[in-house]
Order: structure tokens, then sequence, then C-alpha cells
């Protein structure tokens, strides 16, 4: 590999030829400011923050996009540096709604981190008032524009990621901003709701819809029974809210801070519908394989994904499991069994669901979620971040708190659901059970082979003398090659995880929000997923027909896998879209 040599602040450094000022600094442990840039999603040097100095350069240089030149000595802190990062902040500012006491993002956010770090005076440029209307009609997520400081990240991580484009800059000059065609609520666009824009988002233009309130309002009611569940990748994640390592599991932390959230408050482990999920899936796909039906069959678990094929493969749509998310099972167990068993009216439980992502939010108001008796079976999905914000409120020392189970009966789970929460964890679970099926011998229980971050993953298995052929991926623009494939016939799997969000829902759109100075530089998706593998390692039950939880509420209510019960309850089916509206 060529290497070039330069300075940077006087500290020589050697690194690799294409390597930009911005990478060559970093690995001299030089820190420079960015706004726009976001690793592998947006390199478009616009922002004009991470500007330096060269020696015998004219002006000054932007280092996200300016390459690492033989010979070059740069400078990333003289006074021509500060008095040009210091202006661009103040125009940021000048347009912008300051309003950082209420700001979701607020001590979270990359514009202000730097207004204190350059000392900067909000007000020595004055423009407009705010001008543009908030957009809250979807049920998953706002964006409020006057906060938006267009460095385009949303736009790219739309486009660039997840192959969709439904957001981008619309108009000109003064007026330029992002939004969808025609300045149409995300609500009326073919977005699929997967949040990988608001988690992209520097500063607090684009927030989950919060729904904390309606939680809140639950908890003060004494004819309600508030059940929280939690999915599988949350106990991976929370803890980066109250400020510990990332990949730290907090599970029976999280157990037992939602049960101070007040008395009328349950806290199920969702780990449990997880490993529901996979013996329906399970069972499906060894149904399709003897019997003819349509392969290859893709999970349905993550809804961005499955919004995904509504509106831009609808023809694909007899692929997809029929099998519901594992949120979707669980407020159905809890509306159906878990009220039909405690003799409760539905209507006096709130289910809560929390969730990596915005998807799920939308997926709750979908109308095959709702009960022959017209009520929803999850009546809120709180991202993770919204169960921070609660516990915060609560006054819950989450850091020291002791930890506690889950409550019974939906407390135990196995290994195999847990791991639902990492790109190939709901194939790799799937197989356990799937091979069991098909030969009640079958040992193996890691499939390490459909592990990991590559685009794709590819294996073989054969088992009781049947060939079953795999693949997984994450992230929608990944996904749409793979889908493309099987169309055209070149790629011929029995089963395909997809997952919209890059590496799975350790990194979905409402998991705690990252600094650039961890998103560009930390790989913090391995680091969630190691903590949910090293779960699975551990536990006590790692293949899911093993959860005592499972072979109970299989011989109490539903007989059987597939069986009519089984099939009212935790099947569905899904809408062909438009491709060009909601
Ligand atoms: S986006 Fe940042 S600077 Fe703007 S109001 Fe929110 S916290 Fe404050
Ligand atoms: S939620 Fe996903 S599809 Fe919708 S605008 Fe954001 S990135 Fe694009
Ligand atoms: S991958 Fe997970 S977090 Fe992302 S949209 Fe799908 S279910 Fe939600």
């Amino acid at each position: 590999m060529e290497t070039v040599h330069l300075k940077i602040n006087n500290i020589p450094v050697e690194v690799p030829q294409g390597y930009t000022i911005l990478q060559a600094a970093k690995q001299a442990n030089i820190e420079i400011p960015t706004l726009c840039y976001l690793k592998d999603i947006n390199c478009i040097g616009a922002c004009r923050v991470c500007m330096v100095e060269a020696k015998n350069r004219r002006g000054l240089l932007a280092a996200c996009v300016y390459p690492a030149e033989e010979g070059l000595e740069v400078f990333t802190n003289t006074p021509a540096v500060i008095k040009s990062r210091k202006t661009t902040i103040e125009l940021l500012l000048s347009n912008h709604k300051k309003k950082c006491l209420s700001c979701l993002r607020n001590n979270n956010c990359e514009l202000q981190k730097l207004a204190l770090e350059y000392g900067v005076d909000e007000d020595r440029f004055q423009s407009e008032e705010p001008i543009y209307e908030i957009d809250d009609l979807s049920p998953y997520i706002v964006r409020d524009n006057n906060k938006c400081i267009n460095c385009m990240r949303c736009v790219a991580a739309c486009k660039n990621v997840q192959s969709i484009s439904v957001i981008g800059a619309i108009r000109r000059g003064f007026d330029a901003h992002v939004g969808s065609a025609f300045d149409k609520s995300l609500d009326n666009a073919p977005c699929v709701g997967c949040g990988q824009c608001v988690v992209s988002c520097p500063v607090g233009a684009l927030t989950e819809k919060p729904q904390e309130d309606k939680v809140w309002d639950a908890i003060a009611d004494p004819t309600k029974k508030v059940l929280f569940f939690t999915a599988p990748s949350i106990k991976a994640t929370l803890g980066e809210a109250f400020d510990m390592p990332i990949g730290t599991n907090v599970e029976g932390k999280m157990a037992a801070a939602i049960k101070r959230l007040g008395e009328n408050v349950s806290a199920f482990n969702m780990d449990f519908t997880a490993d529901l999920t996979i013996i329906e899936e399970a069972n499906e796909l060894v149904e399709r394989i003897k019997n003819g039906g349509t392969l290859p069959m893709f999970t349905s678990c993550c809804p961005g994904w499955v919004k995904f094929v509504e509106h831009y493969y609808p023809e694909m749509l007899p692929h997809l499991s029929t099998c519901k998310s594992p949120q979707a099972m669980f407020g159905a167990v809890l509306k159906g069994y878990y009220c039909q068993k405690n003799n409760i009216d539905p209507k006096d439980v709130f289910v809560v669901s929390v969730i990596p992502c915005t998807a799920k939010k939308f997926e709750a108001t979908r109308p095959q979620l709702r009960s022959d008796e017209n009520y929803d079976d999850v009546d809120v999905a709180l991202t993770t971040r919204e169960l921070a914000r609660m516990i915060k409120r609560a006054g819950i020392d989450f850091t020291n708190l002791p930890e506690e189970d889950f409550d019974a009966p939906f407390n135990k789970a196995t290994g195999g659901g847990a791991i639902f929460g990492a790109t190939g964890g709901v194939l790799e679970a799937a197989l356990r059970t799937a091979a069991r099926i098909l030969d009640g011998d079958f040992k193996k229980v890691d499939f390490e082979e459909v592990r990991g971050p590559e685009e794709v993953r590819v294996a073989t298995y054969e088992v009781a003398g049947v060939t079953v052929k795999v693949a997984v991926t994450s992230g929608l623009g990944n996904a749409r090659k793979l889908v493309e494939k099987v169309k055209s016939g070149e790629a011929d799997y029995q089963m395909i995880e997809v997952m919209a969000c890059p590496g799975g829902c350790i990194n979905g759109g409402g998991q705690p929000t990252r600094s650039d100075s961890v998103s560009n530089y930390v790989d913090y998706k391995a680091l969630r997923s190691k903590a949910l593998y090293d779960y699975d390692k551990n536990a006590e039950f790692r293949v899911c027909d093993d959860s005592p939880v499972i072979k109970m509420i299989y011989d109490e209510f539903f007989e059987a896998p597939g069986k009519e019960k089984a099939h009212h309850y935790l099947h569905t089916s899904y809408t062909a879209r438009d491709k060009y509206y909601k």
C-alpha cells in the first residue's frame, strides 16, 4: 500500500494514500470538528466547519474532502481557522430556532457543542424569524426545519444507505430546505419509517414522534394496568443514554427501572415473542420447503423492510413470511391470552412496547394490528431514547440500580430470541429451530456463517437430506440489490433475512444518538452486537423451542405452531402500496 507523509500541527504522520486530512489528523490524535461529514454516509465538504490551514496553499481547506498529500503541512487551530469556524457557526445560528431548553437534542447536539466550544455569540447576525411549519403528521417522525442546518446527512442516509430518496433539497436560495417531493408531509410520502435519517441528524431537526406523555397518563390512571415489554436490542443500547460504555448489557437495570415507573406497571421481556416468531417462522419455512410454497421466504419481523416491500416490490409480498413481528405478537398475546387468563377487559390494559426504531411506531398503527373489538394491540411504541427520558424524569438513578428480573409469566426467553437485535440473528435462531424440526437430533447451535457486518452473507446447510440455502442482509440499499437478484433468478435461496437498518436493530432509528466523535470513529455496531452474542453464549436456553414460556403458551393457548388459533393471533397480511405516495 502506498503511503504519504505529512505534518499536522508539526506532528509527522504517515497515512495510506487516499486518506483525507480529517482521517490523517485522527490518526495523529487530533480531532477536527465536523457537522456535515458522516463516515461512509455523507462526505460533501459543505458545512465548512472542518476548515484547516496549510503551508503554501491559498485560503482554507475542507479537511473532510481534501486529500492528505505528500509533504503537506497542515495547521488545525490557527487564528484564521478559528475565525472561520466561529463565523460559520454564527451564520448557522442566525436563522436557527434556538430553543435548546426544550429541544430533545439538548446536551446531545453537535451545533450546541460547537457553539459552546467556540464561544459563539448566538445573535451577531440577525435573520428572519423561523418560517417553516413543523411536520408532525406521521405517527413516527417529527421534522422541524427551523432547526435544520442543511448538512444533508439525513438526505444521504435515505438515499445512499437506504436507496429510498424520499427526502432531498427543495426550493432555491434562501428558501432551500430539506423535505419530501412537493413539500408534502413525510406522512404522505413513500417513506418506510426506518429512522436512519433521525439518527444521522446532528441537531434537533429530526426526532421520533414523542409519546411519553400518553404513557405517563396511563400510569396515572388507577383503572389501567400498564404492561411494558422491551425489544431484544434495548438491553445492549439503553445504558448509553446513561453514559455507560457502548455494549453494556443493562437488562436487569432496565427491568428494575421500568417497574419503578409506577405501581401499576409490569415489565416483560420481548425476547419471548422473538422466540415465538421463530417457532412460527421456522415451521412456515419447513412447510414451504416441503410443500412447494413460495420461496425464498423473506423474514417479516422488521416493519421498515415490510413497508419497503409494500411500496417498492409489492409483487414480492407473497415471499414475506406471514408471521407478525415480535412487537405485534406481544400486543396480541397480552390483549388476547393474558387478558383472558387474568379475566381483564383488554380496554383496561395499556400496552407499551420499547423498540429500537421509528418504523415500529408506524407498525403499531397498522389496521391489521387492531383487534376485532376495535382496540390497538400495542397502545404506544416508545423508542429507546423515550424510555431513557422517562427513567430520567422519574428520578431513577439508573446506573446504581440493583438488577431485577422481568415479571412473570413473560420473564424467560432464549439466546435465540436475544440475537434478533443484530443482523443475522433472526436467521440463525430460525436455523436452530428449523434444523431441529427436520432432524430431531440436530446438535449445531452456532451458525457463525450468517453473523457479521458484510453486505450479504450466504450459507448452505444439509439437514436430514434437505439442502437449506440462506442469505442475510441489512440496510435497504443492500436489500434492494438482493431482491433484484432474486427477481432475476440469480439468487436461489430458501430463506432470506432482511433488516432495514445497517447492522440490524442495534443500529435502529430509535437508539441512543451518538456524537460525531463516536459515529465517525468507533465501531459501535460491533460493540452493541457483541453484547447480544455474549448474552446468547451464556444463556440458559439457546434454541427458541426450549423456552419454558414458549412451552407454556402453546400448551395453554395456541396448541401448536401454525394451528388456527396461532394463525389468528400471530400471523398477518400486507398491503400493496404506491411507489409515490403514503
Ligand atoms: S438543535 Fe441544538 S442548538 Fe438547536 S435548539 Fe436543539 S439543542 Fe439547541
Ligand atoms: S425514515 Fe427512512 S425512508 Fe423515511 S425519510 Fe427517513 S431515512 Fe428515508
Ligand atoms: S432493523 Fe430493527 S430497528 Fe431498523 S427498522 Fe427494522 S425493526 Fe426497526
